[in-house]
């Protein structure tokens, strides 16, 4: 089922004579519980017309290097693949976005998408909207509860938005049906200069794009990450509300670089853990993360233009802050130390060398690891942008409203004040906590040596 505020209409058009419903894929990038493509389906059906399914592949993306598209690659291809076995073509295309949705409108009966929150995502929408001809939909399908029917503003914090969010969710947990394909679209001749993705890496030598880092291959798709939910589910999800504290093991769900990739749907993996054969405390914890603390960071991207700079913290974090931004340091990093993991802490230097090395850091020492910068940075606004650098550089579930929400928080956003300290002013301190055991930072250190 398709809720009727999944759907926004984004022009004004009457339908337009045409050869088939368009689906502009963005951010919601697989073939199967997709709320966008199953409304192209069936707009497909009704106007019985075929479905083409468009990516436009950029090599402008904002901070997007060689390691991301890899990963992106990889799940395309398996995309396309599925995407067939259900007799729908997938075209890829290089370029720019607007560009290549508006030519390919051009013999579009109706175009759909579906919603991305970040700022360009949304110009490119407007943009796009403003150059068709046909009638352009966006479905939203990247978060449980549609973001202004959570809440009209930006939000507190988890706290404000949690009863919001709760009070919407018997609505929203609802399974997607697939629809059947009535007139298959694979006989569409092959589209000049459209990517062939058999081999993801060969494309990434001729992407306008930075190269300089390390590929993490064979990661990427829907089939990879549902296993890593499978064997999550299996072995680790009953120790969850504790082992999730305890950065020595590695159990977490790593659902981060898939559901940023749109490569697998937020509403499935609720549904698998619904329905896990574990204590309901144990789901309560893991959905807590997900639906409340995802959708809490889709909130802060979606209504506070300043996302990605230190004027979108809250006032009371930017003052205290700043009035401390002189106070001395014991320790004293810029950039190059950081990046390298050439500080005087063994625990934040493996933090940057798990990040480096897979792409992840384990979710409590990120959030040591996001502090320290602050404490160790010149200023408040230097260490901001140093964490934005090296996590949307190396995380291969950067440049996501989870990455702009969770370097803010470092800063005070979606937290309260506590007692005024040296540099942090009221802004939360965080030392190792869980971690000052010596035993867990040894055995989390020597994890990340080994890999
Ligand atoms: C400084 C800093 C930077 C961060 N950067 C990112 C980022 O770039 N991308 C990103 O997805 N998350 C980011 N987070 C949030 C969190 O660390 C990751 O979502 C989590 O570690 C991902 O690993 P996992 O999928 O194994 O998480 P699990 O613990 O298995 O959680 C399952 C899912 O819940 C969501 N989730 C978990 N923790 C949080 C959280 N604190 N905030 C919002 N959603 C959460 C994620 O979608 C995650 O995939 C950041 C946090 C901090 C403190």
């Amino acid at each position: 089922m398709i809720q009727r505020e999944r759907l926004k209409e984004l022009n004004n058009k009457p339908l337009q004579e045409g050869s088939y419903i368009l689906y502009w894929m963005q951010a919601a990038q697989r073939a199967e519980w997709n709320h966008a493509l199953e409304y192209a389906i069936q707009k497909a059906n009704e106007l019985q017309k075929p479905l083409l399914v468009l990516f436009s592949l950029t090599d402008r993306f904002p901070e997007a290097n060689a390691r991301h598209y890899l990963f992106l690659l990889e799940g395309l291809q398996e995309t396309q693949r599925k995407l067939a076995q259900r007799e729908i073509r997938m075209v890829v295309y290089l370029g720019d976005p607007v560009e290549n949705v508006a030519q390919f409108s051009q013999k579009a009966t109706f175009l759909v998408t579906d919603r991305g929150y970040l700022r360009i995502q949304r110009e490119w929408r407007e943009k796009v909207a403003q150059q068709v001809n046909c009638p352009f939909w966006q479905v939203e399908t990247e978060v449980i509860v549609p973001v202004e029917v959570v809440s009209p503003h930006e939000e507190y914090g988890a706290y404000t938005i949690r009863p919001k969010l709760k009070k919407q969710l018997n609505r929203y947990l609802i399974p997607l049906r697939e629809e059947t394909v009535r007139i298959p679209s694979l006989s569409f001749p092959a589209f000049p200069h459209e990517l062939d993705l058999s081999a993801p890496e060969k494309i990434l030598e001729y992407l306008g794009i930075d190269k300089n880092i390390a590929l993490l291959p064979h990661l990427g798709g829907t089939d990879r990450a549902k296993a890593k939910l499978k064997e999550f589910i299996a072995h680790h999800l009953s120790r969850y509300p504790t082992s999730r504290n305890d950065p020595s093991q590695d159990t977490l769900s790593a659902m981060s670089p898939y559901l940023h990739f749109g490569q697998i749907s937020p509403l499935f993996i609720t549904q698998e853990i619904i329905g896990a054969p574990v204590p309901e405390e144990v789901k309560e914890t893991y959905l807590e993360e997900l639906i409340v603390r995802r959708e809490l960071s889709m909130n802060f991207v979606f209504y506070n233009p300043h996302y990605d700079s230190f004027q979108g913290l809250p006032s009371w974090a930017q003052d205290t802050l700043r009035k401390h931004r002189r106070d001395s340091r014991k320790y004293h990093y810029h950039l190059e130390d950081f990046e390298n993991a050439r500080t005087h802490d063994v625990l934040w230097n493996a933090a940057q060398k798990e990040l480096v090395k897979t792409g992840k850091i384990h979710g409590y020492v990120r959030m040591y690891w996001g502090k320290k910068v602050l404490e160790w940075s010149n200023d408040p606004e230097e260490a901001f942008h140093t964490l934005l650098y090296l996590n949307n550089k190396y995380a291969l579930d950067g440049r996501d409203p989870n990455s702009f929400a969770g370097i803010a928080w470092c800063f005070g956003k979606h937290d309260r004040a506590f007692g005024e300290r040296p540099i942090f002013g009221k802004v939360r301190y965080m030392g190792k906590g869980n971690v000052r055991k010596k035993s867990i930072e040894r055995a989390y250190v020597e994890r990340i040596e080994r890999m």
